[in-house]
């Protein structure tokens, strides 16, 4: 018996939906990709680039495995995506030092050891000895071995590249104004350009996902948390491995400049950058890597990470709306989350053997809304 192709729908193309499309077309289903404006062109190249499991998970869980999975999955998922397109994201296996500045922060980073894998505590001596830009002030710090990074510009070419040879169909600049339900199943979306059906509907529209739902008297606790960052370049190289604090961190690119990032501001969805926080953040970064007081700026930015109250994402089937899959509010860490989201967005709507419970991150779980 032939299975019969299937089609998809997925409202949002930043990494989320990129990657979930990446999944799915694989697997021979006929994917619509659309965005109201251009593929990766919100929080999806914003971002620092991270792959940050263990610096960014502060206790054991539901979430602190879907990182893992996600850190385990991106290698090969990168290699893939690079043979299709022909395009490199900048996989880097550099990991990431965590330092710490006072007593309250390393009592709370010695706290993760019991749990958290491949992190070992280095003193100040041994932080200098692997960064000898690192302030003499810090008090030591984790090693974590397994924090790599890619560049999100060059990620998100590399998947769109990717997707087109894969015969993604693309659609940008088409915002999607709701979604079409028909005998109590969401079965498709209604554009200015017209509408259109599939077998799957896909929301992954970042901060802006639940606009989608609202019409349906269903309210997703997603917001916006604006980020702005700094990209800067040293004379001689400052630090060769990611750096980060608990106000700061500091990503060095395989072009020679640093990124640091990020403010956390929930401000709507404006996107200014301001003097007063980029100098701010200038300052943070300068206060762990003192050479950053003299270095040469490149330019700044900001982006909106599309954030939930309880810090998880929102994964899976949505019960009141039958047909509907949502895939938002990873946060601080869509970029890392990118592999695991895809592959088990599609285990779900293939019912193949999940790699991970997504009952965590299921929209029908209690969500505090503000
Ligand atoms: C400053 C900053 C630094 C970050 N650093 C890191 C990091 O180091 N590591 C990491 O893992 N993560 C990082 N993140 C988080 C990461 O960028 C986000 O979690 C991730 O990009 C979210 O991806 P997304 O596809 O859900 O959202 P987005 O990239 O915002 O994409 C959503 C898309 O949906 C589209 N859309 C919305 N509504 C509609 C509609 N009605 N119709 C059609 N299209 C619609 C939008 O146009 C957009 O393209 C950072 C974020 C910021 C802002």
């Amino acid at each position: 018996m032939t299975s019969r192709a299937t089609s998809a729908i997925i409202v949002g193309g930043g990494i989320i939906g990129c990657s979930i499309a990446w999944e799915l077309a694989r697997s021979g289903i006929r994917c619509t990709i659309i965005d109201k404006g251009a593929l990766n062109q919100e929080a999806s190249t914003a971002a620092a680039g991270m792959l940050g499991a263990q610096v960014e998970t502060h206790q054991p869980g539901a979430f602190y495995e879907l990182c893992r999975l996600s850190q385990r999955l991106y290698r090969d998922w990168s290699d893939e995506v690079h043979r299709i397109s022909g395009i490199s994201m900048q996989y880097i296996e550099g990991g990431i030092l965590r330092a710490a500045f006072d007593q309250e922060d390393e009592q709370e980073l010695l706290g993760r050891l019991p749990w958290i894998q491949n992190a070992e505590w280095l003193s100040a001596a041994d932080m200098l000895a692997l960064e000898s830009g690192l302030s003499p002030h810090i008090r030591g710090g984790l090693r974590l071995a397994q924090d790599h990074q890619v560049h999100p510009v060059h990620l998100a070419e590399a998947l769109q590249a990717a997707l087109r040879k894969l015969g993604c169909a693309i659609r940008e600049w088409t915002p999607v104004h709701s979604l079409i339900e028909r005998q109590g199943r969401i079965e498709g979306v209604r554009t200015a350009e017209g509408v259109l059906f599939a077998d799957h509907v896909i929301v992954s529209a970042g901060a802006w996902g639940s606009a989608l739902t609202e019409p349906f008297g269903i309210e997703l606790p997603l917001f916006p948390v604006k980020g702005q960052c700094i990209s800067v370049r040293t004379e001689t190289p400052a630090i060769h491995s990611t750096v980060f604090t608990k106000s700061c961190y500091i990503v060095p690119k395989l072009d020679g400049s640093l990124t640091i990032g990020a403010t956390q501001e929930e401000a709507g969805f404006n996107k200014q950058c301001h003097i007063s926080s980029i100098s701010e953040l200038h300052a943070k970064a300068t206060e762990l890597v003192p050479q950053l007081a003299k270095a040469e700026f490149i330019r700044t930015w900001a982006g909106l990470r599309p954030g939930t109250r309880d810090g998880m994402p929102i994964m899976g089937y949505l019960t009141q709306l039958p047909g509907l899959v949502l895939a938002m509010g990873h946060y601080r860490n869509g970029i890392l989350l990118a592999p695991a989201t895809g592959r088990l967005i599609r285990q779900l709507l293939l019912n193949e053997r999940a790699d991970l419970d997504l009952a965590p991150f299921s929209p029908d779980r209690p969500l505090q809304l503000v």
